[in-house]
């Protein structure tokens, strides 16, 4: 990676000036400017404000500054607290049901927005605003309108289309009677290696800039037009700042860039957002210069609002003031006096957050200038917004209006984005566009997909197990190639495994990344290895048979993937169009209203599985620059490229069950005597057993399994159709655990159980676990030949549970087999 130049920096409105001053620490803030934003001062709201603050008890004001999340609170600690705005985090829905209706959204917001002016317990009216994630669409709600994430959107280049999807997501979100918005993501991705590389827009601050106005605009509406009127919500520019250039593009990493260059390039979207008039600002988790960001008072105090004039809020990050050094979830002075405003406090943390915090301000820890500081943004921002004025969610304009959940002309709007998003990579012979009226065999597992085409975020956090039939009016890439061939008279076969019943005169294969977010999505190299060892080989088989074939890769960032670019005639980056994804066949078909590709790459296409390359760089040789895009009216040949390439980073070959996620493809139930349950999202129950996603180190990366006590039931990892092949030589089932006390001898690890009332191949948990203390993390092993017979029976592991029939309450994050030659310790109560 190299250092910016200066070219850089003078594309920027303010950068020009400071470029070769290394800043001293007198005119260290210089670098950054002073910033006029579109929402102006405004007298009578600042002494609405005044007037309010002084009326209201320390309690209240810290009240404010707590934000709990859907999952950890009641509608009576709303009461009871008046939390001055709450969230519901990706993949929470009210009464934890992914198919609540929009009608039960919006009972949802106007049961809190009444306990929250119910002034009974905490004598405080004031009203509280919802936050949500919708950064591509309102995505955690069944039916919405899911427009392409963010890289897609970039490779369209089109800020005017941008607004047009941020208004319509933020109507979509009115009508669950949500005020404010967690978007835009703002951060400029230099290492695509980054787990949330598709949440941004490009490598480059210059589209980042102009996309941030566009869609802060489109959330909150142009002030002194339309500004936080029915329509519009609060927008949020995050993460502030640096979070798209930490090391090794490690989430929540660390970004050493100097001053300089976290303006030039990181800053930009803040420029853009603050301009137009962002009225919140997320802390981000990560590090800069070694600080985690929601301690630094020099950037959130001394920059973003002392210098660049930021007068709304900062809020906090899913419990990001717990990792600031000497901080914990539950106590954290020292983020509130950098400059925090609201903690994002989304674990049941959050009660002793807020006790802790009025102790600190009373033992002086915490000054009560800073308290009021924090309210009165608070306070400004809602009033601003009309929240004070405004009827209570139930009765605003769009409220539970289902109608505009998926409206048809927001599903327009995306469609337009789907086929703006498409970067024609390789079109050699001119294959494409296609003719409609021949045969043609759609192959690949995101072909009739719509949770893969819309990755992470998307109705859960992780995107992961949704179906299609969870987006209503939603359309596969397939869809839209069957309506198109069939209505030109041709033959269409969907056939995910690419075997076919007549032979095609071509092949359109959809394949690429599984849905992720976050930390769970990053990669220590950028090569592309699908779950499906017969992918290539497939198309290999069409090549040869001089079948041509389009590959319609789908991706949350560039990939190398030389191997299937050399297997393809054609090849376009579809990255993650969403829920419209029939639109993509409009693309790709000659027809009378013909589209042709305008995408260029907002990223670099990395040439080795191991170049980390961005716009700018000194030697600058990616396989496609920034900026490319065929169209068809290029006659580019895309010769032969190298398909070896020995990478540095190659990851160990794990065997892995679960290590912070669940590792594709084993499948993870709840399953009982009678029962069997898929968990498809973060809290399930099943009868008196309950799984719950929790976090060890960062989010979700650990799940708490509780068993009431009664009959027999656990939980089930299942990978039957592969499964890790076992040597009972040299193995052991590894599992990270934690008690929450101690463990009944019932309890049991099985492996190979088919039926739970048999379970053949089991050892008791308890005797190992129970060495570990109460709420301490540690590790337990049971090597394989504790499972008695389990080698003779079966040559492979293909499932393995955790069951009881008495009460247990065990936390698990990490199960994996390791090698492990000797027995070390005993095998403990065998059950055979
Ligand atoms: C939560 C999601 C949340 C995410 C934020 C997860 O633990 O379940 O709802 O959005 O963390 O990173
Ligand atoms: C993510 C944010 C998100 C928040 C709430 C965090 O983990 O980093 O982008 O807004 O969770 O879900």
């Amino acid at each position: 990676m190299k250092k910016l130049t200066i070219l850089a920096a003078c594309m920027t409105t303010f950068g020009c000036n400071q470029i070769d001053n290394a800043p001293t620490k007198d005119n260290k803030n210089a670098i950054w400017p002073a910033i006029k934003s579109q929402v102006v001062k405004d007298q009578v709201i600042e002494n609405k404000v005044q007037a309010l603050i002084s009326t209201m008890t320390l309690e209240q004001k810290i009240a404010q500054m707590i934000q709990p999340e859907i999952r950890d609170i009641t509608v009576d600690d709303m009461r009871k607290y008046g939390f001055g705005s709450y969230l519901n985090g990706g993949g929470a829905f009210p009464s934890g049901n992914k198919y609540s209706t929009p009608r039960e959204w919006v009972n949802y917001a106007q049961l809190m927005y009444e306990a929250s002016i119910d002034d009974s317990l905490d004598g405080s009216n004031i009203p509280t605003m919802w936050g949500t994630d919708a950064v591509h669409g309102h995505n955690n709600v069944i039916g919405a309108t899911l427009f392409p994430h963010n890289i897609g959107l970039g490779a369209a280049n089109n800020p005017a289309l941008i607004k047009e999807i941020a208004t319509a997501t933020a109507t979509e979100v009115m009508a669950t009677g949500i005020d404010w918005v967690f978007a835009p993501t703002v951060a400029a991705v230099r290492d695509d290696r980054w787990g949330r590389t598709y949440e941004g827009y490009s490598e480059d601050p210059d589209i980042i800039k102009a996309y941030a106005s566009a869609i802060v605009e489109g959330l909150q509406g142009k002030p002194g037009v339309d500004f936080m009127d029915d329509s519009h919500v609060i927008s949020t520019v995050k993460h502030f700042i640096g979070d798209g250039g930490t090391n090794n593009g490690i989430d929540q990493g660390n970004n050493t860039a100097d001053e300089q260059e976290l303006f030039d390039i990181h800053a930009q979207g803040y420029v853009g957002g603050l301009t137009a008039g962002a009225q919140s600002v997320m802390a981000s988790f990560n590090r800069w210069q070694g600080d985690k960001l929601h301690g630094s008072k020099y950037l959130m105090t001394d920059v973003l609002k002392d210098k660049m004039g930021f007068d709304g809020f900062v809020v906090g990050d899913w419990n990001g003031h717990g990792q600031v050094a000497g901080c914990s979830n539950d106590s954290c002075p020292a983020a509130i006096n950098a400059g925090l405003d609201i903690f994002m406090a989304p674990t049941h943390t959050w009660k002793a957050l807020y006790e802790n915090t009025i102790k600190q301000v009373k033992q002086g820890d915490i000054t009560h200038a800073r308290i009021d500081d924090a309210v009165r943004r608070i306070l400004r921002v809602k009033f601003r917004a009309g929240l004070f004025d405004k009827p209570s969610p139930a009765n605003r304009k769009y409220a539970g209006k289902t109608q505009y959940i998926g409206h048809e002309k927001h599903r327009t709007i995306a469609k337009k984005a789907v086929r703006a998003s498409l970067v024609l990579l390789k079109n050699n012979h001119q294959t494409l566009p296609l003719n409609p009226a021949q045969r043609v065999l759609v192959i690949g597992d995101g072909a009739d997909n719509i949770g893969k085409q819309s990755g992470g975020w998307t109705i859960s956090w992780q995107g992961t197990n949704n179906t299609n039939d969870d987006f209503p009016s939603g359309t596969s890439i397939y869809d839209g190639i069957a309506k198109w061939v069939k209505s030109a008279g041709g033959q269409v076969e969907l056939s995910e495994d690419g075997s076919y019943q007549q032979q095609p005169d071509v092949v359109i294969a959809v394949y690429g990344e599984q849905p992720y977010a976050e930390g769970q999505g990053d990669v220590t190299n950028l090569a592309y290895n699908s779950n499906d060892p017969g992918e290539l080989s497939r198309l290999h088989s069409f090549n040869e048979q001089n079948i041509p074939v389009v590959s319609v890769f789908i991706s949350g960032r560039p990939m190398w993937v030389n191997a299937y670019l050399n297997a393809s005639d054609a090849f376009v980056a579809a990255w993650l169009p969403g829920s419209e994804g029939s639109s993509v066949a409009d693309v790709l078909f000659k027809g009378d209203k013909r589209e042709d590709f305008t995408g260029k790459l907002s990223f670099s296409w990395p040439a080795t599985p191991d170049q980390i390359v961005n716009r700018h760089d000194d030697n600058y040789a990616p396989l496609f620059p920034y900026g490319y895009g065929l169209t068809y009216r290029d006659d580019i040949t895309i010769n032969t490229l190298p398909e070896h390439h020995v990478s540095l980073t190659n990851m160990p070959a794990a065997q892995a069950i679960f290590d912070g996620k669940l590792v594709a493809p084993w499948k993870l139930s709840l399953i009982n005597e009678h029962q069997h349950q898929q968990v498809t999202s973060s809290s399930v129950t099943l009868h008196n057993l309950s799984y719950r996603t929790i976090d060890k180190v960062v989010q979700e990366d650990a799940f708490k399994v509780t068993h009431v006590g009664g009959t027999r039931a656990g939980v089930l990892f299942s990978n039957l159709d592969n499964g890790y092949g076992l040597s009972g030589d040299n193995g052991a089932i590894e599992l990270s655990v934690r008690r929450e006390a101690k463990l009944d001898d019932s309890v049991m690890l099985a492996l190979n159980c088919d039926d739970i009332a048999q379970c053949p191949h089991a050892v008791s948990l308890a005797s190992k676990v129970n060495k570990i203390p109460v709420n301490e993390w540690g590790r337990v092993q049971f090597h394989l030949s504790c499972f008695n017979r389990l080698k003779a029976s079966h040559g492979k592991l293909t499932s393995l549970s955790v069951l009881s029939s008495s009460p247990m309450s065990l936390h698990i994050s990490g199960i994996q087999l390791v090698k492990q030659k000797k027995i070390n310790t005993a095998c403990d109560a065998n059950f055979d």
